[in-house]
């Protein structure tokens, strides 16, 4: 089923996912720039004796910020607590989890921009000063007990940093941008997974599934995972690159690696707008998706394969675009 493909974790993948995450810095394939800048905001911190500051990483799903997130925690040999934006909606949640934390703690919050107002606002403080104040009662009579809390470091993930408000983004002191993997990277990622999980993966197998992984190391390893099912089902257990071709034909992966919903909106784009230019939200209608999947799942890949433009008056199809969906591209359309 093309849904199991997509860039975004699905329960059967956690499991999995704990094993094949990279434990240190040393492990963590790729995002060259970003290890660089994370280890000297690390280091400078450590060696001045002080809390590093807070760290947003930024970019599409599955590109390794809960990975890189942990990695940081360990590197700094200090214990990392795990939540999300949606899982804060009250107030008390949050200032339970600060209150819990432990000096030189990570707290990591995911999808930070989905974060509720209150819950958001608490954070500032706690941010800034270590401290949360502690509304109790309701009306004239309510009171703000203020909280000292043990001075952490906040690591917040997000798919979408445009969505964050201005003082929340301001507060971070260094925020990193995950860029897609290149095809060389990929093959690192999966030859190493592939090493943990016991799969006989030849080098024009690694080369096949690296090529059409989307950019992003959980396709990667999940697209591993459904090559080696065929290996050992339908062939001697060995993924090379025909039996990595097989496979992934059965799975509807295409050449590129663009699964079915990245299909859908080109064919779109192509077909029902003539190639655009045409709204993310109208373009999502159409596909029957949320305008939030299309923006932060479906079109950084696309728009990072040559294959969407954005506009000002909207998204268009590429030349390449065209090609895609076997129909010849007009003039017009940009190279
Ligand atoms: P999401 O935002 O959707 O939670 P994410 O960006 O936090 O995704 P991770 O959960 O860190 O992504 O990564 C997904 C999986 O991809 C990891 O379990 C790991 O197996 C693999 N992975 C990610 N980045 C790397 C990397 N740089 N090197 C090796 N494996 C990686």
């Amino acid at each position: 089923d093309g849904v199991a493909l997509t860039p975004q974790q699905d329960l059967g993948d956690q499991d999995v996912e704990t094993t094949l995450r990279p434990r240190k810095l040393s492990e963590f394939v790729g995002q060259a720039r970003v290890r660089e800048q994370l280890e000297l905001v690390l280091h400078g911190a450590l060696k001045r004796g002080e809390q590093p500051d807070h760290v947003l990483f930024s970019g599409p799903p599955g590109l390794g910020k809960t990975s890189l997130s942990m990695i940081m925690a360990t590197e700094l040999g200090a214990s990392i607590r795990v939540t999300s934006g949606p899982a804060l909606e009250r107030p008390g949640d949050l200032a339970a989890m600060l209150s819990n934390l432990a000096e030189g703690d990570v707290l990591f919050i995911d999808e930070i921009h989905r974060i509720a107002r209150p819950a958001e606002e608490m954070l500032y403080l706690a941010m800034e000063d270590y401290r949360v104040d502690i509304v109790v009662g309701k009306g004239p009579g309510a009171t703000s007990i203020p909280l000292e809390l043990a001075p952490f470091t906040l690591v917040g993930a997000t798919t979408r940093s445009g969505a964050l408000t201005g003082p929340l983004r301001d507060r971070f002191g260094f925020t990193a941008h995950m860029e897609f993997y290149s095809a060389t990277e990929l093959e690192l990622v999966v030859r190493r997974s592939a090493g943990i999980l016991g799969v006989d993966l030849r080098d024009d197998g690694a080369t096949e599934i690296a090529r059409r992984s989307r950019g992003t190391p959980r396709i990667a390893n999940r697209l591993l995972r459904r090559v080696r099912d065929f290996a050992e089902v339908r062939a001697d257990g060995v993924v090379d690159r025909e039996v990595a071709r097989a496979a992934l034909a059965v799975y509807d992966v295409d050449e590129m690696g663009l699964d079915r919903l990245d299909r859908a909106v080109l064919a779109a784009l192509v077909k029902s707008f003539h190639g655009g230019p045409v709204g993310v939200s109208t373009l999502a209608v159409a596909v029957g998706e949320e305008p939030s999947t299309v923006e932060e799942v479906c079109e950084p890949y696309l728009v990072r394969a040559g294959m969407i433009a954005r506009t000002p008056r909207g998204r268009v199809a590429t030349v390449a675009a065209w090609q895609h969906v076997g129909l010849t591209p007009p003039q017009h359309a940009p190279g």
